[in-house]
């Protein structure tokens, strides 16, 4: 779960980060009234949950607190784009900070890096907006330090890999105490990211977080009840949040076939049998094993709510699921939705003769394998 700007700088402002000043709104007259107390010379940031905000035009600069609080009311409501997310994201709510000076900008992160399977730290001298063309063009400029999962951080590897990456001598004592602090930041909160870019370096000889980014591992969120509340936050895909909600594991796709499987195996299998069949999967929705009929329902409602969908998948292999509970959920669902698009289903397995007896005068159209169940549907839905 991606945490937003000022969120994240709040969590680390507990471990000691040095973060600007500020506070978010959502109309233009607070944000006026918080750059006002920041003396006027502030910077209004779109809260939203995705990289390239100052290209997109979300990030800017202000000397005074009236021209600050006209655009923060121009930006809310209005929909950002960036290279990173074309869809583009509505504003909903603006971070004003205080303004700060910066001579250079750095990058530094926490991450969980799978080919070495363990923590590691970046470091980079050229961070800023162009932080991903640097990894392309200059990726010797980024230093990767891994973190001992027994041991920790070093201060004597730390300080190298500080210098390694050509953080200029006077600024490299507080790199290393801001490393440190953010390694600590990222274990405590199960975090799967906490990057700071750009990490300001002023004129004054003071090294401040001037943007932040932590995402947590949704796995653990249970142990962070504090953000579990705002996981269904509108900035995500209102689909995915209303799945979360109830439950379900939904991933939308952008596609038009609605998919239902059990297991995530079997319905990533359909997703590829469906694309090699020629149509487009609207969703990844595994129902989960063992699946009652209520949840079957609920799951079909789920995929429903997609406008896009022109066909319906259900591709289910029964073991602990039964064929016959999977029955009676889609059984009722279709009962009580009033369904206009053309519906397949393959369902083998534990209960599959009870569940294709419960569903033989509906209008599903039964198949035996899952290729032919994917070429059907494709056949039926772009009819
Ligand atoms: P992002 O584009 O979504 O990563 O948003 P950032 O928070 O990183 O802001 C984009 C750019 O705006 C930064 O790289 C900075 O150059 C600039 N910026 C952000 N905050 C400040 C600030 O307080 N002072 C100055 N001078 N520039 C800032
Ligand atoms: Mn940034």
């Amino acid at each position: 779960m991606k945490l937003h700007e000022y969120q994240s700088k709040d969590l680390l402002a507990r471990y000691g980060v040095p973060v600007p000043g500020g506070r978010v709104a959502q109309n233009g007259a607070d944000a006026r009234t918080i750059a006002e107390e920041l003396g006027g010379k502030v910077v209004v940031k779109a809260q939203v949950l995705m990289g390239g905000r100052g290209k997109a035009g979300g990030v800017k600069l202000f000397d005074d607190a009236a021209s600050a609080g006209s655009f923060a009311g121009e930006l809310i409501g209005k929909r950002l784009v960036s290279i990173q997310n074309p869809q583009g994201m509505v504003v909903e709510q603006v971070l004003v900070a205080e303004q700060i000076d910066i001579a250079e900008e750095y990058y530094v992160a926490v991450l969980t890096d799978r080919a070495s399977e363990r923590n590691v730290v970046m470091l980079s001298a050229k961070g800023g907006m162009d932080i991903e063309e640097v990894a392309k063009t200059d990726p010797e400029a980024i230093v990767k330090l891994e973190i001992d999962p027994k041991w920790g951080l070093a201060d004597f590897e730390l300080r190298k890999a500080v210098k390694h990456a050509h953080i200029p001598v006077p600024a490299q004592r507080q790199m290393v105490e801001m490393v440190k602090r953010l390694a600590r930041a990222f274990v405590e909160n199960d975090a799967e990211l906490v990057e700071i870019n750009p990490c300001a370096w002023t004129p004054q000889g003071k090294l401040i977080a001037a943007d932040a980014k932590v995402a947590i591992d949704d796995n653990a969120l249970f142990r962070h009840p504090e953000y579990r509340s705002t996981s269904d936050d509108s900035a995500e895909d209102p689909l995915e949040a209303e799945a979360a909600r109830r439950g379900i594991a939904y991933v939308r796709l952008g596609g038009d076939i609605g998919i239902i499987g059990n297991g995530a195996g079997l319905v990533m299998c359909s997703l590829d049998e469906v694309t090699a069949a020629g149509g487009r999967p609207a969703n990844f929705l595994d129902v989960g094993g063992g699946a009652q009929a209520e949840r079957v329902h609920s799951c079909v409602e789920l995929i429903l709510m997609d406008p896009n969908v022109k066909g319906l998948l259900i591709n289910i292999f029964g073991g602990i699921t039964r064929g016959d509970e999977v029955a009676k959920g889609l059984k009722e669902a279709f009962a009580s939705l009033d369904l206009k698009i053309p519906v397949v289903a393959r369902i083998e397995g534990t209960a599959a003769e009870e569940g294709k007896a419960i569903l033989a005068d509906s209008i599903i159209v039964p198949t035996t394998t899952m290729q032919e169940a994917a070429a059907k549907i494709v056949e039926l839905a772009y009819a």
